[in-house]
């Protein structure tokens, strides 16, 4: 992939074919300041097709959310123009404050300065929980 764009910053690579604009507003990327890169249907040896996110900026990006739309992604973390570390995403076992609870008698409901909190209950699954009252988040 071409970097040559941008000396420091962060690639998100290996994006399943489709969810980049979801990522793209899962991460809030659109209240960044600095110029941001949005690549839809890249080819992809590996991968076939791809979607790549480009942020021209060392920020810290939420593991849990992107773990969650997308596991198989990876971060690229760029600074004077040459990759410094690479991670790899998993799915997370907890998630705070990505999913918001649409049970209207959930405790996060009334109590708003509760973290919203959700814990992956059938990982085979990818199902996500309500830490408080167990309804089931969306599933993907
Ligand atoms: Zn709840």
């Amino acid at each position: 992939m071409n970097i040559d764009s941008i000396q420091t910053g962060i690639v998100i690579d290996h994006i399943t074919a489709g969810k980049g604009m979801e990522i793209y507003n899962l991460l809030h990327l659109d209240k960044l300041d600095c110029s941001v890169a949005l690549l839809l249907n890249a080819s992809s040896n590996k991968m076939g097709c791809k979607d790549i996110i480009k942020i021209n900026q060392d920020i810290d990006i939420d593991m849990n959310a992107l773990g969650y739309v997308d596991p198989g992604a990876t971060i690229v973390i760029i600074r004077n123009s040459k990759v410094v570390e690479k991670r790899t995403v998993s799915l997370p076992e907890k998630l705070t404050n990505v999913l918001k609870c649409k049970n209207p008698r959930c405790i996060t409901t009334t109590e708003q300065e509760l973290p919203h909190v959700f814990l992956l209950t059938e990982p085979s699954k990818r199902v996500y929980r309500c830490m408080y009252c167990e309804t089931k988040a969306n599933s993907k």
